[in-house]
């Protein structure tokens, strides 16, 4: 026969009736059931929602459950080392996590601790993991431009610094890859960003991968990676973005921008419910806890732009949710995208067919960025959504072999050109002349006559082409963020140029 938690504590009560002082009871507790890594304490009765309780052995867990009779409270540690009967006290403080330059340039799990063997971490400050987001007052609009390097991201869903962009899509369409890519960008960006990976729920395989490409690309000098991999316990993983998020509002609040990336939230609601499970909370919709929006909005919204008078800092958030069968619709999906400023959808067909990124560009949207945009990219890209989704009606129209007019065949030739100079391999971010530069030749028509399988190749000599003959133009580009009329006629001189020279020596390679 089992005996609940609720039994013990009133027998226990009845016995030490007019025994125990009132203060020890507020600040001592007792384990009465320890397994799964959930405690349920007797005593305590001044506890905190979210305080750090101390346990023999150096195991620390946090009080969730407040209730009448105990508290129920996960463990951060192991949980065997616990027994039943053993004293728990209270810290008086909420969970709280090492901040820091010391940090950049390091793995760490949820708590902050290093886990790359290089040593320990001198870090000067702590923060709590869970804050109050900065509110209204001491925000102010996005304003920035958070460049991603990758040419859809950057032309169709601009981000800003301080915006929350959901990246949603299957398993193996690219998500990762595109924070990945994002973080890489950073390298050369004015006023760079600190980066934080926080991977929730993966293999540490895939989590040292990760790590790996960041270090080889010259990344990990700017980026602090979190890991609360699928071997560790469900409270450590629920706690892995917030760690994260922590980390970076320290730099925030000292006037610098972050880049936030939580791969991936869905994995982090999946251990939020069988925490919530374990403590007997009340299941939902999908036996998630009635609380589960909560959890991911107070985790997006501390992203901000601060205002001038908190000396403008950001932190931008780039979640990522994994969708089944590409179903938006269900419960994680829509919650986190009501909460973000826009979604960058990916999709498995358009994956499988080589468009990679993935980005479906008719469900995919930035809400804010759009004020945030390099006026140049916003000048050149100005129609390509609009081009775009028109291709794809009538390439659906057109597969069922009808005769097209001319203007509808032209649209389809622009379209299908579009769409392959919209494709880029994975680590090869671009920078915004380029961007600028290719974008411009596809929407002015300079590519419509070249077969689709040479774009790639025209692509990659134009750059060449521009950077050893037409260096000042990039310059100016970079430089000046605006086509005027002067650069447009340098641009389309120039381009044109390249292109003869281009057609020449496929006609003499023809030949
Ligand atoms: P998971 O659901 O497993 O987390 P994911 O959606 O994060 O997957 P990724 O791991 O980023 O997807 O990518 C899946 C595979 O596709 C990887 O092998 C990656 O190298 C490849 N890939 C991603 N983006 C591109 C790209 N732009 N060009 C070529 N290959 C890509
Ligand atoms: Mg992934």
């Amino acid at each position: 026969m089992s005996i609940k938690p609720e039994e013990i504590t009133r027998v226990i009560k009845e016995q030490i009736e007019g025994f125990e002082p009132e203060s020890a009871m507020k600040e001592v507790g007792y384990v009465l059931q320890v397994g799964d890594g959930i405690a349920r304490l007797y005593g305590l009765q001044n506890v905190l929602a979210g305080e750090m309780l101390k346990f023999p052995h150096g195991v620390y867990g946090i009080a969730l459950n407040l209730e009448r009779e105990n508290v129920g409270c996960v463990l951060l540690g192991e949980d065997y080392l616990i027994r039943e009967g053993d004293q728990v006290q209270r810290t008086n403080r909420i969970m709280e996590v090492p901040v820091g330059d010391a940090l950049v340039g390091r793995v760490v799990n949820a708590l902050g601790q290093p886990i790359d063997g290089k040593g320990p971490i001198r870090t000067h400050g702590s923060r709590p993991v869970e804050v109050v987001a900065p509110g209204v007052v001491e925000r102010q609009p996005v304003r920035e431009p958070m460049q991603t390097g990758l040419k859809a991201v950057d032309a169709m869903i601009p981000i800003g610094r301080g915006q929350r962009e959901l990246i949603v899509g299957d398993r193996q369409t690219g998500k990762t890859a595109i924070a990945i890519d994002a973080i890489i960008h950073q390298k050369n960006e004015p006023n760079r960003p600190i980066c934080i990976y926080v991977a929730v729920g993966q293999k540490q395989s895939t989590v040292a991968q990760v790590v790996q490409k960041l270090t080889h690309f010259g990344a990990m000098e700017y980026t602090i990676v979190v890991s609360a991999s699928a071997s560790e316990s469900a409270p450590l993983q629920f706690l892995a973005p917030y760690a994260g998020c922590a980390m970076g509002e320290e730099f925030m609040w000292a006037g610098k921008h972050v880049l936030c990336v939580y791969d991936d939230l869905s994995k982090h609601a999946a251990a939020y419910r069988q925490l919530s499970l374990l403590l007997r909370r009340p299941p939902g919709r999908e036996a998630y806890p009635g609380d589960v929006f909560y959890l991911h909005s107070r985790l997006l919204e501390r992203a901000c732009k601060l205002s001038d008078k908190n000396k403008g800092g950001s932190l931008t958030a780039l979640p990522i949710i994994e969708t089944q069968a590409g179903d938006v619709s269900s419960y994680i999906p829509t919650n986190v995208i009501s909460i973000t400023d826009g979604q960058i959808y990916l999709e498995s067909g358009l994956f499988h067919s080589g468009v990679r990124p993935a980005v479906n560009v008719g469900l995919s949207v930035s809400r804010v960025g759009g004020n945030a945009q390099v006026k140049a990219v916003k000048q050149v890209a100005g129609k390509l959504r609009l081009e775009l989704a028109q291709y794809n009606e009538l390439a659906a129209f057109a597969q069922f072999g009808s005769d097209l007019d001319k203007a509808s065949q032209a649209q389809l030739v622009r379209g299908q050109r579009l769409v392959e100079v919209l494709k880029q391999p994975q680590y090869q971010p671009l920078s915004m002349p380029h961007q600028v530069l290719v974008i411009f030749s596809a929407v002015n028509g300079f590519v419509d006559d070249i077969p689709l399988s040479a774009v790639r190749r025209f692509e990659e000599e134009l750059y060449a082409f521009m950077d050893k003959h037409h260096a000042g133009l990039m310059a100016d580009i970079k430089q000046k963020k605006i086509i005027d009329d002067s650069l447009n006629r340098r641009l389309t001189d120039a381009v044109a140029r390249f292109k003869e020279q281009f057609e020449l020596l496929n006609q003499k390679s023809k030949i």
